[in-house]
């Protein structure tokens, strides 16, 4: 296939490069100019986009999203699909998706789990929304880029299937960190802790598979220093799209709320930016109950 792709970061690149490994021919455009080896260089996204059959975007937020896209739209084929693989607020996705209505143009939104680590390895998971008739075209990149792809839908209910995830994701990991701060201080031992947990009813993927602390479970960032992994920044910036989500159709998260305040004060006051997102766990065990 004839792919576009713009925003060639720490995730776009190593999809990129995996497209190109799989045969695909791949143009990339990124305004910090990094392209990876095997993938041809435009000068705009516009150029990038010109006569693919696919055009994927990996971005940071939704307001760039919908800026590129209104730049490429017009370049683009009509029958042609826009796959935006960004993290991004529903109500952008679902703008995209107008727009690129209104262009003849197919769009999925297809925000991915995984990290950089499964982007580079190939084995992302994509949560996809949009028409069936897109995801007949671009479909098959899932399979290159990812392990797995759910269709949850129309357009935009990709980026609500991750937002709640990553919602049960940052309250889970925090419930776990307190629980081991609080085990701490009556004298449990971290590993009998993890034994029963992991195997009774509080056990949960961030005990059993991404354990915050160091030397317990499987290999986690914590047994790294904490280096990120999944950083409390992008943790953070997921919760702030569940609670703007949350608001624009009056829902009550209370938990979720929660758990923004905090990863919040942890990125913007503590010393959480730049670790991942389970050193909550030293922060809790630095801290007393006022
Ligand atoms: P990144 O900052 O490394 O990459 C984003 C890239 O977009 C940058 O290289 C930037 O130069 C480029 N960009 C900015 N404006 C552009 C424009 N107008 N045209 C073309 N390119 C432009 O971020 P990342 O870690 O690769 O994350 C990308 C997306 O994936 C985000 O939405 C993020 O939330 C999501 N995500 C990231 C991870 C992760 O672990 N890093 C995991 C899951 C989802």
């Amino acid at each position: 296939m004839k792919i576009g792709f713009a925003g060639l970061g720490n995730m776009g690149a190593p999809m990129a490069v995996n497209l190109v490994n799989a045969g695909h021919e791949v143009t990339g455009f990124d305004p910090v100019g990094v392209v990876p080896e095997g993938v041809s260089a435009a000068r705009s996204a516009q150029e990038a986009a010109r006569d693919a059959d696919v055009v994927i975007t990996m971005l940071p937020n939704g307001a760039i999203a919908q800026s590129v896209a209104n730049k490429i739209l017009p370049a683009m084929t009509h029958g042609a699909v826009l796959l935006d693989c960004s993290t991004i607020d529903v109500a952008s996705a679902r703008a995209i998706d107008q727009l690129a209505q209104d262009h003849g143009v197919g769009f999925l939104d297809a925000p991915v789990s995984g990290g950089v680590g499964g982007a580079v390895s190939g084995t992302l998971t994509f949560m996809v929304g949009g028409t069936d008739q897109a995801l007949e075209i671009a479909g098959p990149l899932f399979d290159v880029m990812g392990q797995k792809s759910v269709h949850c839908g129309p357009a935009g209910n990709g980026q609500a299937a991750k937002i709640c995830n990553n919602m049960i994701l940052g309250i889970t990991m925090i419930g776990t960190c307190e629980a081991f701060a609080l085990a701490d201080k009556l004298g449990l031992d971290r590993q009998a802790m993890f034994d029963v947990v992991s195997t009774s009813s509080g056990y949960s993927w961030t005990m059993n598979a991404y354990c915050p602390a160091p030397g317990i479970g499987p290999q986690s960032p914590a047994d790294n220093n904490y280096k990120p992994g999944f950083s409390a920044e992008l943790m953070l910036k997921d919760l702030r799209l569940s609670q703007q989500a949350a608001g624009d159709v009056d829902a009550d998260t209370p938990m979720g709320a929660a758990a923004t305040a905090l990863y919040q004060t942890f990125v913007e006051q503590e010393d959480g930016a730049g670790q991942d997102f389970s050193a909550m766990l030293p922060r809790f065990e630095k801290r007393n109950r006022t």
